[in-house]
């Protein structure tokens, strides 16, 4: 008897799916045949789906299992029952007794109190919450792995037959605000400063795909090889004609994703699995959105949104046609209105013609913005409704500096408009001539400054920048991106680059921050709480030494012939740092005693981000060679005030008696002990802040390249010593917010903030 090759699980679930989206009928009627065919094939009692409707909520659409009569009846908000919590996480959940679980909700007309296990999946699309899938079973049930990736699978199908827009408006979820017609004016965040009006363009996103599952792995993949081939063809024409040192840089990083055997392993392993090539690209783009916590460091988001532009221009390149603004498309004076836009499509666009961008989503840190402010294109972000709130060819004013959109401007407003727009560029012209001239304060006082860098930069960008050195480099990105921990070749060749990029100047190495809401896919996660106060940086170097000393090792060897500058993340004792240190040294010798090329010196410090370490100074302070303050992490901790949390941002900062009296203390005691002190997180890159801290003694700030100048500008035009005095005045004030007061002294003393 001959068989034909064996059909794994997932792939004879994954050719029902697409048997079930082939044939005739109606979205509903499909939806109805897909629970049914997951509750057969996963043996689950029940299987449902859940779908989100206007105002958040997810409304019961189809279920085997489940009383027929709740179905369209039962809705459960976002974060509500464990749904609604599916929902809110955007993760996975697998529970062998549900009901025991705190956010267990019970709805009567469901049934449902029969059933113990339960194990859901979020259905995404573009990175929003669509809707969930739920199995459940009567007896305790723990679903593997495999089945849990396969629900994802299935999330997919539903996603794209939501998107298909018969069950429900695309709209009601895509733009739960907003329609045409609101008011004058339309608040967003602030992502790329700058004046400018023009004409909205509206710039749908991608239809849904359209094969999903394909039955000959090999043309796919060939397909894919094709289009991997064609998107590095296309990025290189844009390097080639890529304007100014960061589009470039940005371009890099593109590339070097691009050439990342991790991420293309992983879309070819999906390909095996029976998705099309298209498909397979998306399920990994979700998978990767899925590890990254919400709350999660908001750079590594940034660079997964990254991977995802690429993904995205991997899709045009596989013939699905995301609408997207070509060159010289769009006309005159456009203000792309978008849901995301990513950094290469801005490259893409004439800048003669590209007048603005405003987006639904969007955030500072992500590529997209960094080339708009470095292309000087004014960029508002987070537009909630954004693609239903305008309309195409209506003219609006966009101010990246404050996040407003003006609708329907009058000659008057574009008049004053056009008179901000000329005091912004005499600034930047501004910054530009201080590239060469030392952060000297007025009164003699030299403030080191360097950037922080999460990938890579080439050399002509920090002789651009005028910059002292990289004082951060957080090293956890290439690693959230590879499908297993990347060897210590990988490793030490990255490290390579970015220290012959740096040349003379120093490069900090911080070891890898991961752990926590920053989750490695060949990493086992733990359930926690409270992911950022958990198992993190420091604290899994030390219970997995071999992760870290694997670091190490490639550091080590990668700044052979020099000193390696390093220092260990989120250390809280000092007995933490000195089981660190040790490892370092241990590699260290490992590498003499093997005659295998080495660091010619040691520069080992600590960052400052736990508060503990405050009492600890002294005898922290004998062992490193530098410390550096790490205020996004610092502030939260000292304040009990989640970093990410804008309901409480405002309330607590570095500009209070509490956060300088640390800083002050911090100095004093560094200054005594001759170690340097940095100060690396975002507060440095602020003017007000980075003012503040000079004025408390803080002598080298590391922040973000695009905030150098503004910092340079700031301390060129700074007395240190009557701010030293006035700070010394402060000491006990009962005020929690000093930032009052030392805007007065600026603008008094006509510091440039
Ligand atoms: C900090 O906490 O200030 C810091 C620089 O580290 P990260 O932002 O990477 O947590
Ligand atoms: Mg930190």
């Amino acid at each position: 008897m001959s068989v034909g090759p064996a059909v794994s699980g997932p792939r004879r679930l994954l050719r029902r799916l697409r048997d079930v989206m082939a044939a005739q009928g109606s979205a509903q009627s499909k939806l109805d045949r897909i629970v049914r065919l997951v509750a057969a094939d996963m043996v689950a009692e029940v299987c449902s789906c859940y779908i989100m409707r206007a105002g958040d909520l997810l409304e019961l659409f189809a279920s085997e299992g489940l009383r027929p009569g709740a179905v369209h009846v039962t809705r459960l908000g976002l974060g509500e029952g464990l749904v609604g919590h599916i929902a809110a996480r955007q993760r996975p959940l697998n529970l062998a007794d549900a009901r025991s679980h705190p956010l267990f909700a019970y709805r009567p007309e469901t049934g449902e109190d029969d059933y113990k296990s339960l194990m859901g999946a979020p259905v995404l699309r573009d990175g929003r919450v669509a809707g969930v899938l739920v199995v459940q079973n009567r007896a305790p049930r723990h679903y593997d792995e495999e089945e849990v990736e396969a629900l994802q699978t299935v999330g997919m199908v539903v996603a794209e037959l939501i998107a298909g827009g018969e069950l429900v408006d695309p709209d009601e979820w895509l733009a739960p605000e907003g329609r045409a017609g609101g008011p004058g004016l339309v608040e967003g965040q602030p992502l790329a400063g700058g004046l400018a009006w023009g004409r909205v363009r509206l710039v749908r996103p991608r239809p849904p795909i359209e094969r999903l599952v394909a039955d000959d792995p090999a043309a796919e993949r060939a397909r894919l090889a094709d289009a991997i081939d064609a998107l590095r063809a296309g990025l290189d024409r844009l390097a080639a004609r890529s304007r100014g040192a960061e589009p470039a840089d940005v371009l890099e990083t593109f590339r070097m994703f691009a050439a990342d055997s991790g991420w293309l392993r992983r879309i070819g392993e999906a390909i095996d699995s029976g998705l099309s090539a298209e498909a397979a690209v998306y399920r990994v783009h979700e998978d990767m959105r899925m590890r990254i916590d919400p709350a999660a460091d908001p750079y590594l988001r940034e660079r997964i949104a990254d991977l995802e532009e690429l993904g995205n221009r991997l899709l045009d390149h596989l013939g699905g046609a995301h609408e997207r603004p070509g060159a010289g498309d769009g006309g005159e004076d456009a203000v792309i209105v978008a849901r995301t836009l990513g950094a290469a499509d801005i490259m893409e666009y004439d800048p003669a013609r590209l007048r603005a961008v405003v987006l639904e989503e969007g955030s500072p840190t992500a590529h997209a913005a960094i080339v708009a402010r470095a292309l000087e294109i004014p960029m508002v972000g987070k537009v909630r409704g954004a693609l239903g709130r305008f309309s195409e060819g209506e003219a609006v004013i966009v101010d990246g500096s404050d996040g407003q959109v003006r609708m329907r401007p009058d000659d008057s407003e574009i008049a004053v408009l056009e008179e901000r727009a000329a005091e912004r560029a005499r600034r930047r012209d501004r910054y530009r001539a201080l590239r060469d001239l030392p952060a000297r304060t007025r009164d003699g006082v030299d403030v080191r400054l360097e950037v922080n860098i999460g990938l890579t930069i080439d050399s002509g960008r920090l002789d651009e920048l005028g910059v002292s050195g990289i004082g951060l480099c957080r090293t956890e990105i290439p690693f959230m991106t590879a499908p297993r921990f990347p060897g210590v070749g990988e490793q030490t060749d990255l490290y390579r680059r970015i220290l012959d990029a740096a040349g003379d100047r120093r490069v900090v190495f911080r070891t890898l921050d991961i752990g926590g809401d920053k989750r490695l896919p060949y990493l086992p996660a733990i359930a926690e709480e409270n992911p950022a106060m958990g198992w993190r940086a420091i604290r899994i170097g030390l219970d997995r030494p071999a992760v870290l000393r694997r670091q190490l090792r490639a550091l080590l060897r990668a700044a052979a012939g020099r000193a390696l500058h390093v220092m260990f993340p989120m250390v809280a004792t000092v007995g933490e740092f000195d089981a660190a240190r040790a490892l370092l040294h241990r590699e260290r010798r490992r590498a003499l005693s093997r005659g295998d090329p080495c660091a010619d010196a040691l520069v080992v410090g600590s960052m400052l981000e736990v508060p503990s370490l405050m009492w600890q100074l002294p005898a922290l302070l004998e062992r490193v060679d530098f410390l550096s303050l790490g205020s996004n992490d610092l502030l939260q901790f000292l304040f009990a005030s989640d970093r990410g949390n804008a309901a409480t941002a405002r309330r607590y900062g570095l500009l209070s008696p509490p956060a300088l009296a640390l800083v002050r203390q911090l100095v004093e005691a560094c200054a005594a002990a001759r170690a340097p002190l940095s100060v690396c997180g975002e507060a440095a890159g602020r003017t007000l802040e980075a003012m503040t801290l000079v004025g408390a003694g803080v002598r080298i700030l590391s922040m973000p390249p695009s905030r150098v100048g503004p910092v340079k500008a700031m301390c060129r035009s700074l007395d240190a010593r009557p701010l030293a005095t006035m700070l010394d005045g402060l000491r006990d004030s009962p005020m929690d917010d000093l930032r009052p007061r030392l805007r007065a002294f600026a603008r008094d003393r006509a510091v440039d903030v």
